[in-house]
């Protein structure tokens, strides 16, 4: 079964409006029948950085035959849409024509009901804070995420002073999962990874995260801890095929953790038997010292991770090139000052390290408003 993914957003900031967000169903059921039969379990939205208002700009684009990504817009340098992809992209919601777009993304909201939270940083949440007076009792969303997670939207986002508390009136649900121990969400079944997000230290700004002095929270013992992120291996149920979301992390060598070595491990069978459909993940900044990468990856860091997979995948297989046409679609590109298009440059890098380390992997870069069938 081929999965249809579709990028709300995919920009790691620091522009607002088209952050992580990614629509997830299976590629043989249309928006329209999911509308029209209200089919609230086949569409899974990971991460809630952009939301109805980018919807309903794609469902005007798509509808009037108009180019969806407006982050080419941003440069002078960028490539066609199509020199982003070595998948197939697609047009979903070309469907709805004739539809008001707002009165449609809202319709397909509707029937969103379940959402993975990768980290509770702004970026992948605004846009779920911000949509849910649309949501109703009927109509509740199950959000799903770690226990850090959960605590964080808890007590710092639906706490009443930065947004209502949504869970008290019932129209949003936060359900705290556990790291590697399956769950079932809709029509899928979900694993779920810890991976480092960077530390977060009292008053030290080189490479980590600062926490605000006055900050009384689950941080307020230790000195320095892992701001704990996560990545989740989506599976349609009963069907054996799958996709590997990340949300944002930096590589094991960073952090001095094993966090992305067990997901590795993990997928090496379905990288072998080709049931992988996919894998999604963070590539932030063209080049960084690693002083500078604040828990995110450049083209080095990533390069090093999928070489990492290749050797398990070389020594179970003893298979030349397992990951030859794999996809590996990079989401949460940083904007640069806007001198050039940091997607082009990435796209640029990865290639060459591709031919260096002989991987033969498919990179793709994530368009925000763009739709893709893997
Ligand atoms: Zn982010
Ligand atoms: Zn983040």
């Amino acid at each position: 079964m081929a999965f249809e993914l579709t990028f709300l957003g995919s920009s790691g900031g620091p522009i607002e409006g088209s952050n992580c967000c990614i629509l997830i169903k299976p590629s043989h059921i249309s928006y329209q029948d999911i509308v029209e039969r209200n089919l609230q379990n086949e569409v899974l939205c990971v991460d809630a950085g952009a939301g109805l208002a980018k919807l309903s700009e794609v469902i005007f684009n798509e509808t009037h035959d108009l180019p969806s990504c407006n982050l080419l817009n941003l440069y002078n340098d960028s490539l066609s849409v199509d020199e982003y992809f070595k998948t197939s992209t697609s047009k979903p919601f070309a469907v709805f024509k004739g539809k008001s777009p707002f009165s449609a993304a809202v319709d397909v909201f509707k029937n969103i009901k379940s959402y993975l939270i990768s980290h509770p940083h702004l970026d992948h949440i605004y846009a779920l804070v911000l949509n849910s007076p649309n949501f109703t009792e009927a109509n509740p969303k199950e959000v799903y995420g770690s226990c850090d997670t959960v605590h964080a939207l808890n007590s710092h986002i639906f706490n009443g002073i930065i947004w209502p508390n949504m869970q008290e009136f019932e129209i949003v649900n936060l359900n705290t999962v556990g790291f590697e121990s399956p769950f079932d969400v809709s029509s899928y079944s979900v694993k779920m990874f810890k991976l480092s997000h960077g530390k977060l230290q009292r008053g030290h700004r080189n490479s980590s995260i600062s926490i605000n002095e006055n900050f009384k929270g689950i941080y307020q013992e230790s000195k320095s801890v892992t701001y704990v992120s996560s990545a989740f291996l989506i599976s349609y149920k009963t069907i054996n095929s799958r996709v590997l979301v990340f949300g944002d992390f930096e590589s094991d060598h960073i952090s001095n953790q094993n966090f992305n070595e067990v997901i590795w491990k993990e997928i090496v069978p379905m990288v072998l038997d080709k049931s992988l459909s996919a894998i999604v993940l963070e590539c932030s900044n063209c080049n960084c010292v690693e002083t500078s990468l604040y828990g995110h990856l450049n083209p080095i860091h990533l390069m090093r991770e999928l070489y990492k997979l290749n050797g398990f995948c070389v020594n179970a297989s003893g298979t030349e090139n397992p990951l030859k046409d794999m996809h590996v679609i990079i989401n949460h590109v940083k904007e640069t000052d806007g001198t050039f298009d940091p997607r082009a440059t990435i796209l640029r890098n990865l290639e060459k390290l591709n031919l260096d380390y002989n991987l033969g992997i498919n990179f793709s870069i994530a368009l925000s408003g763009v739709s893709i069938i893997v």
